[in-house]
């Protein structure tokens, strides 16, 4: 049975709530239903209330502004902890090349459900397919 929130009048789609169920690897429609079918692969429809998520085109979106956000927050970090402390380089290669990997695989499954949620909002690349009512 499909939540209030997927009850909604068909014109409103609120972008910051979207993107924030998105985000969460929720549906952006109702919020309950799973977005992701497996790590990053989006599920063709809300198991819940049947929202049609297929026309999601995130792209290289997400993996371009992971990419930049954990960037800018490991360089002057890495930075940083070379003058305080000067690691060797094998330490500094390992810890930062972990932590890397393991902020990035964190933030790309939410900055691509928030990238499916703010399309969906906008109703972007098949999302408002269905005829506005007038
Ligand atoms: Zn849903």
């Amino acid at each position: 049975m499909p939540s209030p929130a997927a009850t909604l009048d068909s014109n409103e789609r609120p972008t910051g709530q979207a993107m924030l169920r998105g985000a969460l690897g929720r549906c952006p429609a109702c919020g309950e239903g799973k977005l992701f079918r497996s790590f990053l692969k989006v599920a063709d429809h809300c198991p819940h209330c049947n929202e049609a998520l297929h026309h999601q085109r995130a792209d290289d979106g997400p993996a371009y502004l992971t990419i930049l956000l954990v960037s800018h927050l490991g360089a002057p970090l890495l930075l940083a902890c070379y003058i305080a402390w000067r690691p060797s380089a094998m330490t500094m290669i390992w810890t930062f090349g972990l932590g890397s990997i393991i902020l990035s695989m964190l933030l790309l499954p939410r900055i691509k459900g928030a990238f499916v949620g703010l399309q969906w909002a906008r109703r972007m690349h098949g999302f408002g397919a269905e005829p506005l009512p007038s």
